[in-house]
């Protein structure tokens, strides 16, 4: 039975995201959400355990101050550049709801992150889907003088592939008046942060997650660095839809891993590494790999078909994702694991190809 007379408009017009499938399969090597190849540093482990067995009863910090405060010394920035959420999905909700206007057209790739027309169509903004070039890039100039403002994620996904931070600056030059979102969160597997330029452009929000470098997907922290402007913008948000938006356990955890920098640096060094080896493995076997800046390889191959491959793959219990959308319809969109479980992945295909 329907239950739709009783839904707002807002719930009717609502068209949800929909997350890659999380399987409680031990079988399954999952290559499919782009978390990270590793579990968290121990010492994140560590404060989370500390953090959970004192002072659950009472609320945490509504401002999150101290994890402010190491997200700030890692970017030399002040705690008032810096805006803490729910995930990075949450920090991206709040910015929708903070900076685009109803009635003015904001600008974002058309091959993207398919949370953005989520957000567009929840909170009535409307925007244009501009064309990436024929190699899959952006095009900086696609995305000047945007009425509402503009997002795109650099790296973009689901396409692996990364910005400049020259052709970025252009972005933020040549929308002045609007708010330019650089959506980072794979960005530590890449050249350079726009986080360097915050200083220099008020229109400037950068927006990041712990979920994919930080190996922390399953405590749900994001943040959003910013002209203090912005940022108090962002609270307002925040401040009108839930005081305490991360838990106690997450704000030990996150302040952890950001005091954690050998760690850090240690897997994405392996990460990166295991990107580089699983590129030249995948284009031994006629895989064309478009030059990832991220924990994700976007993977096409020069016969076979990227559904079919999609669905052997999991019969082999290797899940990857799939996009059935035009332009990117015979991609394969897979993390960065280990090597041993790339090493199972090109195994597997060629069983398949052959
Ligand atoms: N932006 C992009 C481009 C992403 O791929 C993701 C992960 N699906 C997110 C933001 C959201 O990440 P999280 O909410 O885990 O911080």
């Amino acid at each position: 039975m329907t239950t739709d007379k009783f839904w707002s408009t807002m719930a009717k017009r609502a068209e949800p995201y929909v997350p890659g499938l999380q399987l409680n399969n031990p079988d399954i090597i999952k290559l499919n959400t782009n978390e990270n190849a590793y579990p968290p540093s121990p010492k994140v482990i560590e404060a989370i355990k500390d953090a959970a067995s004192k002072d659950l009863q009472l609320y945490p910090s509504p401002t999150a101050d101290r994890l402010k405060e190491s997200i700030a010394n890692h970017y030399s920035l002040s705690n008032d550049q810096v805006f803490v959420g729910n995930g990075s999905d949450e920090v991206l909700a709040f910015s929708f709801m903070a900076f685009f206007e109803p009635g003015e057209t904001i600008k974002y790739p058309n091959i993207t992150y398919s949370f953005y027309p989520v957000y567009a169509k929840l909170f009535d903004i409307p925007f244009e889907e501009v064309p990436l070039n024929d190699d899959l890039t952006i095009e900086p100039e696609s995305l000047f003088q945007s009425d509402g403002g503009v997002i795109f994620p650099n790296p973009n996904a689901p396409t692996s592939l990364y910005m400049p931070l020259a052709s970025v600056e252009a972005v933020i030059q040549a929308n002045e008046n609007k708010v330019v979102i650089v959506d980072e969160a794979y960005v530590d597997f890449a050249e350079a942060s726009a986080a360097s330029l915050v200083n220099k452009y008020k229109n400037l929000l950068v927006i990041k997650t712990t979920s994919k470098s930080r190996a922390l997907a399953g405590l749900r922290v994001g943040y959003a660095l910013g002209d203090q402007s912005l940022i108090k913008a962002l609270i307002r948000m925040k401040d009108s839809f839930n005081s305490y938006t991360i838990d106690r356990l997450a704000l030990a955890g996150a302040t952890a891993s950001f005091e954690d920098k050998d760690y850090f640096n240690q897997t994405t060094e392996k990460i990166v590494a295991t990107r580089e080896r699983a590129t030249k493995q995948l284009e031994a076997i006629r895989f064309d790999v478009l030059p990832s800046a991220t924990n994700f390889l976007f993977i096409r191959h020069d016969t076979e078909n990227a559904a079919e491959l999609y669905e052997k793959l999991l019969e082999k219990n290797i899940l990857v994702r799939y996009f059935d959308v035009p332009l990117v319809n015979n991609y394969l969109r897979v993390t960065v694991g280990t090597n041993e479980q790339m090493d199972e992945l090109v195994h597997k295909l060629k069983e398949i190809i052959e």
